[in-house]
């Protein structure tokens, strides 16, 4: 698992500021940071992917340059994913994407609740490497959930699982669940989740502070 806050880096000022109550006053403020992070994060994945050489052109004459074999496949989770997906996107121009629409069905009375996936759009999968974004990684459900949905799409070479904020059991819930090959990358990883599953200290919720509230 990649933790971004674990070293020193102006990523843990966007961090800070998605958590700061008095900063996600400003919903534009909010999702900026979680694009920057999205890019820092598709930054970070970038160094695992495979390249090959190519020669280009400049005025002067030819410079060898890296170039990635194939751009990833890049998946969200509407609604809360949109923001920082588009920092991916930004890193990764060309990637074909993907959308799916998940929510929490009405929790019980002991607060337990399933994943619904609802809306779903993707390309096939088949062999290509794929980031599945979604930004709050808390129980784990919706990243396993999303997975198995999309199995009629083809096998993934790898799926990169990235969200800012992770809470411990849900990174353990995925280590036990997930039979794929996969790599989690976050930008941090929290104390616990309460009773209601928001990741403690985490930032609230991510698709209200982005969005505004549902009804
Ligand atoms: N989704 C959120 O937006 N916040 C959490 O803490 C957990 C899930």
């Amino acid at each position: 698992m990649f933790v971004l806050s674990e070293k020193a880096s102006i990523a843990n000022h966007f961090l800070a500021e998605l958590r700061d109550a008095k900063v996600q006053q400003d919903p534009l403020r909010f999702r900026h940071n979680l694009a920057r992070l999205g890019e820092i994060l598709g930054y970070e994945i970038s160094k695992s992917l495979p390249y090959h050489a190519e020669e280009v052109e400049t005025v002067l004459g030819s410079a060898t340059v890296q170039q990635l074999d194939s751009q990833p496949i890049l998946i969200t989770v509407l609604r809360a994913g949109m923001p920082f997906f588009e920092g991916f996107q930004r890193i990764y121009d060309r990637a074909w994407c993907g959308f799916i629409g998940a929510y929490r069905s009405p929790a019980d009375e002991n607060y337990d609740f399933t994943i619904d996936l609802g809306y779903r759009a993707a390309p096939t999968l088949d062999g290509k490497a794929v980031i599945l974004a979604d930004p709050m990684l808390a129980t784990g459900k919706s990243f396993v959930e999303a997975i198995e949905s999309l199995s009629d799409h083809g096998t993934p070479s790898h799926w990169h699982l990235a969200a800012a904020i992770a809470a411990p059991e849900g990174v353990a819930y995925l280590k036990r669940t997930l039979k794929v090959p996969y790599t989690l990358w976050v930008g941090a990883v929290d104390d616990h989740l309460n009773q209601k599953s928001y990741i403690v200290p985490g930032l609230g919720d991510a698709g209200d502070l982005a969005y505004g509230p549902k009804q």
